[in-house]
């Protein structure tokens, strides 16, 4: 018996690779560029091949085998002396592959890839040599790989539209204040390499709540900062308040989204509820949740401490509330009240463009401490932060030495 099926397992192997002739394929092109680290060859192909890839020393050089490939007429190997390649030979081989070479000046790495077909180039053979830290990772474009992504910031201006939020006594409108805050915000946020602001609103309309929380999630935000500007009653009340979800905020939010999970599709930490049953979809949210509100945690302390070198703080500790903008049960969020606007004195200072600046400055100070205090794996922040480590490990070396 498992004579037969290894033998029927042989003969599909045997016959899929007999009926699956290398297609024939057209080298149209060879393509070089050197950068400072890495030079990068590119085979413009007439469609999809297969390909090996050998790296051999004693000459240094790089063997390309492509299937089922030739030459198109005209085309020559490529101009000799490009970055780590001295030159390129190209010869048929007699098992019907094409064989390029690679002659290097220095032992190096090399990858290779066939990228996809896109608005500019159809299929291409990518071999990329040399010291690239993402040789790992498979890339579909043309352009320099990218090995790390950006920190996503979710800037949310509260109120807007028909909603103007609290008004001060000289006719101050909370949503008009907090755009322009949080504007401000964004804007350092993005010139700061590695991070990437979103604003939840850009003008003077409204957002429904879920729809700001939406928006986040959409662009797999890492961080979700509410701007807003508080009022009471009692006009001498003034400083700067941070908010995180409180727990019972956090069990309600649980309680609707597992009752809503059929007909959800969202993913939570990229995970799909609705094909998990009540327990496990529970002990993951509750998982979810937990990070999440630690996370905040720790973030809304680090822009608290911001907060209070500009100004009167309201209260020392991050507070916690029930605010509907702040249950992403997977993105840590928290909320700024950055001033009472309901105080005169604060009122006039929100208005103003270099107090606006200030407290923007406050808030992105405190979002950039806790993101290399806490840099998420994969993200350029994370690499930028064992930099800035090893640097000041250096520095303290030195400094003892003295
Ligand atoms: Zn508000």
């Amino acid at each position: 018996m498992t004579f037969r099926v290894s033998q029927l397992l042989w003969g599909i192997v045997m016959s899929t690779s007999l009926w699956l002739p290398a297609q024939a394929v057209d080298v149209r092109g060879i393509r070089l560029w050197a950068g400072p680290d890495s030079t990068r060859v590119v085979l413009d192909l007439s469609g999809s091949a297969q390909h090996s890839l050998q790296i051999l020393k004693n000459p240094d050089r790089v063997v390309l085998d492509v299937a089922g490939a030739k030459l198109a007429g005209g085309v020559r190997a490529a101009s000799a002396g490009t970055g780590a390649v001295k030159q390129v030979r190209m010869a048929p081989r007699p098992s019907g592959e094409l064989r390029i070479v690679l002659d290097l000046t220095r032992p190096i790495q090399a990858k290779s890839f066939l990228a996809a077909p896109n608005n500019r180039y159809g299929y291409r053979l990518v071999v990329d040599l040399g010291s690239s830290q993402n040789t790992d990772m498979p890339v579909k474009v043309e352009h320099a790989p990218r090995d790390a992504r950006d920190l996503v910031i979710a800037v949310d201006a509260g109120h807007g539209g028909d909603d103007p939020g609290a008004i001060g006594k000289n006719g101050t409108r909370e949503k008009d204040v907090v755009l322009a805050i949080a504007r401000e915000l964004a804007l350092k946020i993005n010139a700061e390499p590695g991070m990437k602001a979103v604003l939840t609103r850009d003008g003077d309309y409204f957002v429904p709540l879920r729809d700001r929380m939406r928006r986040a999630r959409a662009q797999q935000a890492d961080l979700f900062v509410s701007v807003h500007a508080d009022s009471i009653r009692d006009r001498r009340v003034d400083g700067s308040s941070v908010y995180i979800l409180s727990q019972r905020g956090a069990t309600d939010e649980a309680s609707r989204w597992l009752a809503e999970r059929e007909n959800a599709s969202d993913l939570i930490g990229g995970v799909s509820l609705d094909d998990k049953d009540d327990v496990l979809a529970s002990v993951l949210l509750d998982l979810s949740q937990s990070a999440s509100l630690s996370a905040s945690q720790v973030a809304a302390e680090r822009v608290l401490r911001q907060l209070n070198r500009v100004g009167e703080v309201r209260k020392p500790q991050v507070q916690q509330a029930r605010f509907m903008v702040l249950k992403s049960p997977d993105i840590p969020s928290m909320l700024v009240e950055t001033a009472y606007i309901s105080n005169p004195q604060e009122e006039l200072r929100l208005r103003g463009q270099m107090h606006q600046a200030k407290l923007a400055a406050a808030i992105h100070q405190g979002v950039h401490d806790y993101f290399y205090a806490n840099p998420p794996a994969g993200t350029r922040i994370a690499q930028l932060a064992s930099g800035a480590a090893a640097r000041s490990a250096v520095g303290a070396g030195g400094d003892s030495g003295l």
